[in-house]
């Protein structure tokens, strides 16, 4: 494979010499064209890069040692919302844009936090404004314990269609479902089927897993008391999902 991701585990722990140590040790390996040290880092502790001098110019080295080798080494973040985008952030982002470090940024849509289009807006607008390419903007993971975080697929494409035209095409992210099956990223969009009514959308990802159909499913709360009370039973799940499956041309499904 030509792309790593440095991650799980996060870049702004590292020790400077030993991101170095790693940079370096992976632009050795013939077949890395592409990597990315992925950190949280700059959106919650920017000063870092303003006062931790060793650990800028130690990705400093591996980017510039990446571009004499003909190698992409970026920088990808995690804003969530405007808010997290002061005068420090600003300043440090700077530093690392003076040094021709492209810096990309992944979001979550989470509700109550980033879910209108206004503050999407807003976002994007100020991501670009500091230099940061507005990349990726995630639908919330199916995860236990979290319902009250995520939005619908109906919110996602509705912010998506907002934001787009509001700044740069270039500078316009995203807006992706990754529904559990491994599928991998789909545009928020591209749904074969979406029963909005019950929550159900279907989608298929040919060239990853050709035939096979990926179901995501919006938080229950945010449906009608009558599509509430639907999902209430089993068998009524199992019909609705059959019939969602059946509408996007598939047979079959895959779950986690
Ligand atoms: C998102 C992701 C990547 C990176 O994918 P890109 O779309 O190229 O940014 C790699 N591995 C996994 C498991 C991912 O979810």
């Amino acid at each position: 494979m030509e792309d790593v991701v440095i991650s799980g585990g996060d870049t702004y722990q590292l020790p400077a010499k030993n991101l170095r140590l790693i940079g370096d040790a992976l632009l050795d390996i013939p077949h890395i064209k592409r990597m990315r040290f992925a950190t949280k880092g700059p959106a919650i502790m920017p000063m870092k890069i303003l006062t931790d001098h060793d650990w800028v110019d130690a990705l400093t080295h591996v980017v510039e040692r990446g571009r004499t080798l003909g190698k992409d080494v970026v920088l990808h973040t995690h804003f969530n919302s405007p808010n997290e985008i002061t005068w420090i952030t600003e300043n440090a982002i700077r530093v690392l844009f003076e040094r021709g470090i492209v810096v990309r940024n992944q979001s979550v849509l989470i509700r109550g936090v980033n879910d209108t289009p206004e503050v999407m807006q807003l976002l994007t607008q100020r991501l670009s404004y500091i230099n940061v390419h507005p990349y990726y903007v995630y639908m919330h993971d199916m995860v236990r314990g979290v319902e009250d975080l995520r939005t619908t697929v109906q919110t996602a494409c509705d912010i998506e269609k907002f934001v787009r035209g509001s700044t740069a095409g270039f500078n316009t992210p995203l807006f992706i479902c990754d529904a559990p099956g491994g599928g991998g990223k789909r545009d928020v969009h591209s749904y074969e089927y979406y029963d909005r009514e019950n929550g159900i959308a279907v989608y298929s990802a040919p060239s990853v897993k050709p035939g096979q159909f990926f179901m995501y499913f919006d938080p229950i709360d945010q449906l009608s008391p009558a599509a509430q009370h639907r999902w209430e039973s089993p068998l009524v799940q199992e019909e609705m999902i059959a019939e969602a499956l059946a509408r996007a041309g598939g047979k079959s499904y895959v779950v986690a």
